[in-house]
């Protein structure tokens, strides 16, 4: 995963590479190292863990450099130690690396042989090794990575500097993201477009096997023969601000609230409200493709999987198309049954996820018609689709996702009636009732944000329990999955979430009066429309699924709608709804249970933003 910035230009870099690795650390936070070059030779600075620990070591330092690169890492090879630590540097080279060079382990044999010393466990400083041998045999600086870069197997991202060429940065890039950001008399390279916000709007993403150039002046684009190519300058349009906490403790939090904004901004521009309908506009061309399906694949990673598994009852329901839901590290490796008349849609918030990727150059290869659904704007995956619908969600930092997860749901949720439109699954009147519903989600949403205190203070009574099941049944089970996944990932408690009729066969073993279980029971004011009696079915059965886990004395923290005295009598914990109908319910649940598993972080004291071991965007598979 990792975040890695270059900087030429005319002012001295330490602040800047600082900032940008600040606004990148969410993609890794093992260790964070800068390298600057000065009087021909460079200063590396690298430190263990968070970038605090580089700050302070460079507090006292007085660069006189204008050049410079930064990484902050997510280890794949060797352990987080400042001798792994990037940047790399080797004779005339420095370098940070992004991915996995799967190969290295070859060169590496034949570098030890040739009497290289590695110091270091990691793949990414093989290739440093690799292009200064280039070097010492009398390549220049260019030539000598252009020749290295096609021996290498695997995913990367580098951005380089040599003594040789003093004000010279060189970035190449296969499977991990890259940009160049073109500023005035200075050019930035970046793993993402937040590192740069700041100083320049103006990107240009490099494809695969591409490399670029860049001087304070200039910069150049060469395809994998070293041949100049014609690249987009693209104007980003969040700002700076945007990225900011402004006022919340987290980003998480901050993204929590923004919520209802969120979804506001990705269903708005898509809904006809004078005919109460949806067309969703990035759609556009694509459209005449949803005509012809049969079938459905949703392939996605994590949280993003867990939307995809709201978009297969969304899309079940509302077109009566067949949907399978897969992982992607799955999909990939299956040979999946894909025919010409499927459509095939990949979800990921970051659209850099590397697995998501794979899968979906995997569906292309055969043929099949591929829709991605992503927040980032002209990211891989959006780039590499036959069509991009776009969250609209704004930036999200927080490493556990949030609003990118109600927005992505949203989406398939408008997707799903505009294919029941399409296959004439639904009634008019049933497609008019369904946009009304979405159009209300975000105002019903800040009606939800009202329970955090109450869900703060069920934060601090149950944060000393160890383990939690969520469950639900039919679309409300998601969800389940979803809740298990946050407290997961921020708490470091053990949380699974199961089909709720699922207990009884298994896991129901393990209740007692030391488990909680949260069970998201709503009732639902409209069911599916082609399904008029589930929603109840649903409910009842889930009561009786309680009634099982309170004879065994376990604790029950409950999400319902308002007025259900039934589920709050039943319930030690009890949040209420808004009334809302079958579909919309989820978007609603996701709330409270990203509040409790906030609340539980942050008694616990464990790092929100930052959770150990994850990364925000996934670029290893
Ligand atoms: N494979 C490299 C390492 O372990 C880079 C990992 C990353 O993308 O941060 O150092």
């Amino acid at each position: 995963m990792c975040g890695i910035i270059g900087y030429t230009g005319e002012k001295e870099p330490k602040e800047t590479l600082l900032q940008a690795l600040k606004r990148l650390e969410y993609r890794g936070y093992d260790s964070a190292g800068i390298a600057t070059l000065e009087g021909g030779d460079f200063r590396v600075y690298r430190c263990e863990g968070r970038l605090e620990g580089l700050e302070a070591k460079l507090k006292d330092e007085h660069l006189q450099s204008t050049i410079g690169i930064g990484h902050t890492r997510w280890a794949t090879h060797g352990a987080p130690i400042e001798r792994n630590a990037h940047p790399h540097r080797v004779g005339s080279v420095v370098l940070v690396h992004n991915g996995i060079v799967e190969n290295y382990a070859h060169h590496k044999a034949k570098l030890e042989a040739a009497g290289r010393k590695i110091q270091s466990d990691t793949d990414s400083e093989i290739v440093a090794h690799l292009i200064d041998q280039k070097m010492a045999e009398g390549v220049a600086f260019v030539k000598a990575v252009q020749l290295v870069l096609p021996t290498l197997e695997g995913s990367y991202a580098f951005v380089i500097m040599s003594t040789t060429e003093p004000n010279t940065i060189v970035a190449a890039r296969n499977g991990s993201p890259l940009l160049i950001g073109i500023g005035e008399k200075e050019m930035y390279c970046a793993s993402d477009v937040q590192a740069i916000l700041s100083w320049t709007n103006k990107v240009v993403y490099l494809e695969d096997k591409q490399m670029a150039v860049c001087t304070p002046s200039r910069y150049e684009i060469l395809d994998a023969a070293g041949v100049p190519v014609k690249s987009e300058v693209k104007q980003i349009k969040w700002t700076a601000d945007e990225l900011g906490k402004v006022g919340y403790a987290h980003f998480m939090l901050k993204e929590i609230h923004e919520q209802p904004r969120a979804l506001t901004n990705t269903i708005e521009g898509n809904i006809n409200h004078s005919d109460e309908i949806i067309a969703i506009k990035d759609l556009g061309l694509f459209r005449k493709n949803l005509k012809a399906i049969n079938r459905v694949s949703i392939v996605a990673c994590g949280t993003s999987l867990h939307a995809g598994l709201l978009g297969k009852y969304y899309i079940e329901q509302f077109s009566r198309l067949p949907v399978e839901v897969d992982y992607a590290s799955e999909f990939r490796y299956r040979n999946p049954i894909l025919e010409r008349d499927n459509l095939c849609i990949f979800i990921s918030q970051s659209g850099e996820t590397l697995d998501t990727l794979a899968a979906m150059r995997e569906a292309k290869s055969r043929g099949v018609p591929c829709l991605a659904i992503c927040n980032v704007r002209d990211s891989t995956l959006a780039r590499e689709a036959d069509a991009t619908i776009y969250t609209n969600a704004g930036p999200e930092i927080g490493v556990a996702s949030t609003k990118a997860f109600t927005a992505q749901t949203a989406v398939l949720y408008m997707l799903a009636v505009e294919m029941g439109h399409i296959h004439a699954s639904l009634f008019k009147t049933q497609y008019q009732e369904l946009t009304r519903e979405i159009v209300r989600t975000p105002f019903l949403m800040e009606k939800v944000l009202g329970l955090e205190e109450s869900i703060k203070k069920a934060a601090a009574e149950y944060q000393d329990f160890r383990c939690f099941f969520y469950v639900g049944r039919g679309i409300y089970y998601p969800v389940a999955l979803e809740g298990a996944l946050k407290l997961k990932e921020i708490t470091y408690l053990h949380a699974e979430g199961y089909p709720a009729g699922e207990l009884k066969h298994g896991p129901i073993a393990l209740i007692s009066e030391d488990v909680v279980t949260f069970v998201l029971a709503p009732q639902a004011s409209s069911n599916p429309p082609n399904n008029p009696t589930t929603s109840r079915v649903y409910y009842d059965k889930l009561m009786a699924n309680l009634e099982e886990v309170k004879a065994r004395n376990g604790k029950i923290i409950a999400v319902g709608t308002e007025n259900d005295s039934r589920l709050a009598e039943r319930a030690d914990v009890f949040w209420a709804l808004p009334s809302a109908g079958w579909a919309i319910n989820p978007m609603l649940l996701s709330i409270p249970v990203q509040l409790f598993a906030y609340h539980v972080a942050l008694n616990l004291g464990t790092d929100v933003d930052k959770p150990r071991n994850l990364a925000k965007s996934v670029t290893v598979e």
